[in-house]
């Protein structure tokens, strides 16, 4: 197996040699690598035939593929030291070059191959370069997967993250509802996509509770806070807001109530229900509350308005003696 010129690649001559003496077309095929000069570095070969590539490797090449029409092609793969092949006719033989860029990228390994014998021997080369691109695409499909199952959990875990911080910023962190800060925002928002759509707010306060505070202690009072809100929590739609404003002050909004009669219902069993709330687990204590109800867009058309409406509501109900529940437009008169 002669090896013309010297070899100065990344690949060693064993390499070569190995992968020639597997090549299974033996005198039907030849080996060449060539450089970005255009010059055969090394070349080794089955045939004689081979032997015409004197002077210019590629203006050999060049003129057979002319001959065959495949100069496009040529011009086009070969000599853009991308991975191609040309049909050509050389001295009345047709062959096919396979060129693939190696080592510094500008040489080239060039295979030329008899097109009979890859017809008559089924293709075992085309078959190789088929599965070598079915592993490199499968490597590659496997990097680009990895990377974007990657990149979709990394999305979903900062997604995560970031729901959990702004569900951290609008939690109220005593009672688990929203804050003042989220409420409004949440009510303004509602407010804004819905001018048309009928709104109860209900702005509520706990009676008396210095003195809960003064005679049950602070965290006492702590707990009929949270118990409170859980309250609150449970009686209406997971759609409607429910937060708590600050102190022993909370506020609901009853989104899209169509009936009237619902505003009523509603409104009286809020009240009820805050007639007598017993807090406590072993000690019972009996915590009333003052209610102040406006509707939207009735009573007020925007969060500030409706919000002074139902706050000067519950200071009615305050002032009539606590422990009940006042209409905006009730009232006023
Ligand atoms: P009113 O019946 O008129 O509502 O009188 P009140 O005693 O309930 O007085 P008010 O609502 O004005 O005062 C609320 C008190 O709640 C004032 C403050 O000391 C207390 N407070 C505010 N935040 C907290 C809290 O997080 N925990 C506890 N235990 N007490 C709080
Ligand atoms: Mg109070």
């Amino acid at each position: 197996m002669p090896i013309t010129a010297g070899i100065c690649l990344h690949i060693s001559d064993e390499d070569i040699e190995e992968v020639f003496s597997e090549f299974p077309y033996e005198l039907d095929a030849f080996y060449a690598i060539v450089d970005e000069g255009s010059n055969v570095q090394s070349i080794i070969d089955g045939t004689e035939s081979t032997g015409y590539f004197e002077g210019s490797f590629w203006d050999n090449v060049r003129t057979y593929a002319e001959n065959s029409s495949q100069l496009e092609v040529f011009n086009d793969g070969i000599m853009d030291n991308k991975y191609s092949s040309v049909n050509v006719n050389m001295n009345g033989e047709r062959r096919i070059i396979y060129t693939s860029p190696i080592a510094s990228k500008t040489w080239l390994l060039v295979m030329g191959i008899k097109a009979e014998s890859i017809e008559n021997k089924g293709s075992v080369l085309r078959r190789e370069n088929d599965r070598y691109q079915v592993i490199m695409l499968v490597i590659l499909a496997g990097m680009l997967g990895t990377i974007a199952v990657a990149a979709v959990l990394v999305g979903l875990r900062e997604r995560k993250n970031k729901k959990e911080l702004e569900n951290k910023a609008d939690t109220d962190l005593l009672t688990g509802i929203s804050n003042k800060i989220a409420t409004e925002r949440q009510i303004k928002e509602y407010i804004a996509a819905n001018p048309g759509s009928q709104a109860v707010m209900i702005v509520m306060d706990i009676d008396n509770f210095k003195k809960i505070n003064d005679t049950m202690g602070h965290a006492f009072g702590d707990e009929v806070i949270k118990s409170v809100g859980h309250q609150l929590k449970s009686m209406f739609r997971i759609t409607d807001v429910v937060g708590r404003l600050g102190g022993d002050e909370f506020i609901v909004l009853l989104k899209n109530i169509r009936d009237s009669k619902v505003i009523d219902k509603e409104c009286r069993l809020l009240e009820e229900c805050f007639h007598n709330f017993e807090v406590g687990e072993y000690v019972k204590y009996s915590v009333t509350a003052s209610i102040g109800v406006a509707i939207f867009p009735r009573d007020a058309d925007s969060f500030e308005k409706l919000y002074k409406a139902a706050d000067s509501a519950l200071y009615s109900a305050k002032r009539k003696g606590k422990n009940q529940l006042a209409f905006y437009n009730e009232s006023k008169s």
